[in-house]
């Protein structure tokens, strides 16, 4: 509610497990969310469970979608994390269960991103053959982007089915046209998804900085940022034998994706 009494032009979204959607997908509308991302990595409820843990089930994921449609939070994104050897068996069965339902499936190449995802470089199924899966059964057409700036590379069915977004932070970085700034939970800026860390917005706020002092602190820190890790890693993957992680990041919980 608070933030969303900042202006009726916010986009406030959220990305969540959905697992909590079913109880709460109509407060968090009533206070002023506007739309749901939803991670989903697989139908499969043993692959769901590999992936997510034994929290709960991929049926209550469905739910909270559900939930999430009923309550208005849309237009609802699914992101599927694709994983070799792990989940890419099942990515055409994601494709035909949200075709039509006017959500839009987002497949995004598996990434290093933190420290505790043991990524590894063969783990990755390029966005072009996960592109491929999916055309080779329903065929598909690119679609301009939403934005300057969109992350995903936009697809549609050529039948009308809707569209899926394919996000190649991996094989086809695109740090040239990033514009995500991210606030960390101990109130830090943190100016790429890889950073090692961010600049100390809490520090200064408590000390009672002005708005204008903040602007000013968040300009220079953003026109100041040098950011290109994924394309500095696509570099680095092309040396054979180069390590796979290059430096310390911070972690996803901390900055919220
Ligand atoms: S690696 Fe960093 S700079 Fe490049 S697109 Fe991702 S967040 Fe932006």
């Amino acid at each position: 509610e608070r933030l969303s009494s900042l202006g009726e032009d916010l986009d406030l979204a959220m990305t969540t497990n959905a697992s909590l959607l079913p109880r709460f997908a109509k407060a968090l509308s009533k206070a002023g969310l506007r739309r749901v991302t939803v991670s989903l990595d697989s139908l499969d409820p043993d692959v769901f469970h590999a992936m997510n843990g034994n929290r709960f089930d991929v049926g209550r994921v469905l739910e909270g979608i559900a939930a999430a449609e009923e309550a208005g939070l849309g237009p609802i994104k699914i992101n599927c994390v694709v994983q070799r050897g792990v989940n890419e068996e099942g990515l055409v069965d994601l494709a035909r269960h949200f075709r039509g339902t006017g959500h839009t499936l987002r497949f995004i190449e598996f990434m290093d991103v933190g420290t505790r995802n043991q990524w590894k470089r063969d783990e990755v199924v390029p966005a072009a053959e996960i592109l491929e899966r999916i055309g080779t059964v329903f065929p598909l057409e690119p679609l301009d982007p939403a934005y300057p700036g969109e992350v995903a590379r936009r697809w549609r069915y050529r039948d009308g089915g809707g569209e899926i977004g394919l996000i190649s932070s991996v094989s086809a970085p695109f740090c040239g046209d990033c514009t995500r700034a991210r606030l960390s939970t101990e109130g830090a800026l943190v100016t790429c998804l890889f950073a090692d860390g961010g600049v100390d917005l809490r520090g200064p706020l408590r000390a009672g900085a002005d708005d204008e002092a903040l602007r000013q602190l968040i300009a220079s820190t953003w026109h100041a940022r040098e950011d290109r890790y994924s394309e500095e890693r696509q570099d680095l993957l092309r040396i054979e034998g180069a390590p796979e992680r290059p430096r310390e990041r911070v972690e996803m919980y901390q900055i919220g994706g």
